[in-house]
C-alpha cells in the first residue's frame, strides 16, 4: 500500500460513503485524518486518532475555519480531499428549478472552490488536492442537469487551479466516479436500479474502490499527475454498455 505515513490529509463528507472509505483507507495507510462533515462524526474521529471538525463547505468561513484549524493542531496540511457533494433536483430541463441549481453549485461546485481557495492558503508546497467530479462532470445526463452543471464546473476549476498551483507543485486533479453503492445512491431507487446495464462491468462500484484511486493520487508515486478529471466507473464512459444493446434487442424481438 502507498504509504501516507507523517502526512496530514482533511477530508470533507468525511462521515459517509467514498469520504468515509477514504478516510479509513488514509488511515490504514499511516496518515493522520481531519474528518469534516455536517453529521456530527467525533467517534470516527475517535476511531482513527484523527479530528472531526463541523463544516458546511458551502459556507466559505466554515472551510477557512476547518483548513486554519488542522493547521494549528497538526503544523501542517499535505493532502486536502474536497469529497462533500449531494444530488439533487432530478426532472427535466422543461421543468428546471433555479433554486436546484442554485444549491447544488453552492455545495458541489462552490465547496470545492473554497477548497481550493483556503487549500492554496494552508496547504505546504507538494501537498496534493483531490476534487470529487463526478462521470456526470464529464457527459450528459438525462434528468440530473443540475448535478450534471455543478460537476462540469467542478473539472473546469480544477484544471485551471492545477495550473496556477504547479508553482508551488501542489498537484490538483478530480476524480470521476460512475455508479458507487453509497448512501446518495441508494437512496435514489431509479439510479439504483438502471445501473447494471449501463455499467459495461455490470455492477455498482464499490467506496473501497474510489478510495485507492483517491489514495493513489494523493501519494509520491503520483507526483507527475496533475490537471486531471480521471475516471473510475466500471466503463461508463467508454460507450455504450452491452447490457443496454441487448436490452434494446430483446425489447425489438
Ligand atoms: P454520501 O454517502 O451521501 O456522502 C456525502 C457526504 O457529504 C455525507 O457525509 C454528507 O454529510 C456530506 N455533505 C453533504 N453536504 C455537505 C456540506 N454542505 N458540507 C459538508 N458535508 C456535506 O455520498 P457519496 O456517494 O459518498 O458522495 C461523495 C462525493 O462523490 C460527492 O461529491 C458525490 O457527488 C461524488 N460522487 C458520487 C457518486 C456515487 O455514485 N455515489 C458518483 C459520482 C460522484 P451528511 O450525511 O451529514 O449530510
Amino acid at each position: 500500500m502507498f504509504s501516507l505515513k507523517g502526512k496530514v490529509a482533511v477530508i470533507t463528507g468525511g462521515g459517509s460513503g467514498i469520504g468515509l472509505a477514504t478516510v479509513r483507507r488514509f488511515y490504514q495507510a499511516g496518515a493522520t485524518v481531519v474528518v469534516a462533515d455536517l453529521s456530527d462524526e467525533t467517534k470516527l474521529a475517535q476511531e482513527i486518532d484523527g479530528l472531526y471538525i463541523k463544516t458546511d463547505v458551502s459556507i466559505e468561513n466554515e472551510v477557512q475555519f476547518l483548513l486554519e484549524k488542522t493547521v494549528e493542531k497538526y503544523g501542517h496540511i499535505d493532502i486536502l480531499f474536497n469529497n462533500a457533494g449531494i444530488g439533487r433536483g432530478i426532472g427535466m430541463m422543461s421543468d428546471a428549478e433555479s433554486v436546484d441549481y442554485e444549491v447544488s453549485f453552492k455545495v458541489n461546485t462552490m465547496g470545492v472552490l473554497y477548497g481550493l481557495k483556503h487549500g492554496s492558503v494552508y496547504l505546504s508546497d507538494g501537498g496534493v488536492i483531490i476534487n470529487s467530479a463526478s462521470v456526470a462532470g464529464l457527459q450528459g445526463v438525462p434528468t440530473y442537469g443540475p448535478y450534471v452543471a455543478s460537476k462540469h464546473a467542478v473539472i473546469g476549476i480544477t484544471k485551471t487551479a492545477a495550473l496556477e498551483l504547479s508553482l508551488r507543485n501542489i498537484r490538483v486533479n478530480c476524480i470521476c466516479p460512475g455508479t458507487i453503492d453509497t448512501p446518495m445512491v441508494q437512496n435514489n431507487t431509479a439510479q439504483k436500479a438502471i445501473n447494471n446495464y449501463v455499467t459495461p462491468l455490470g455492477r455498482n462500484g464499490l467506496p473501497e474502490e474510489v478510495a485507492a484511486l483517491v489514495h493513489f493520487l494523493s501519494s509520491d508515486d503520483a507526483k507527475f499527475i496533475t490537471g486531471q478529471a480521471i475516471a473510475v466507473d466500471g466503463g461508463i464512459t467508454a460507450g455504450t454498455s452491452l447490457g443496454i444493446w441487448s436490452g434494446l434487442a430483446a425489447l425489438s424481438n
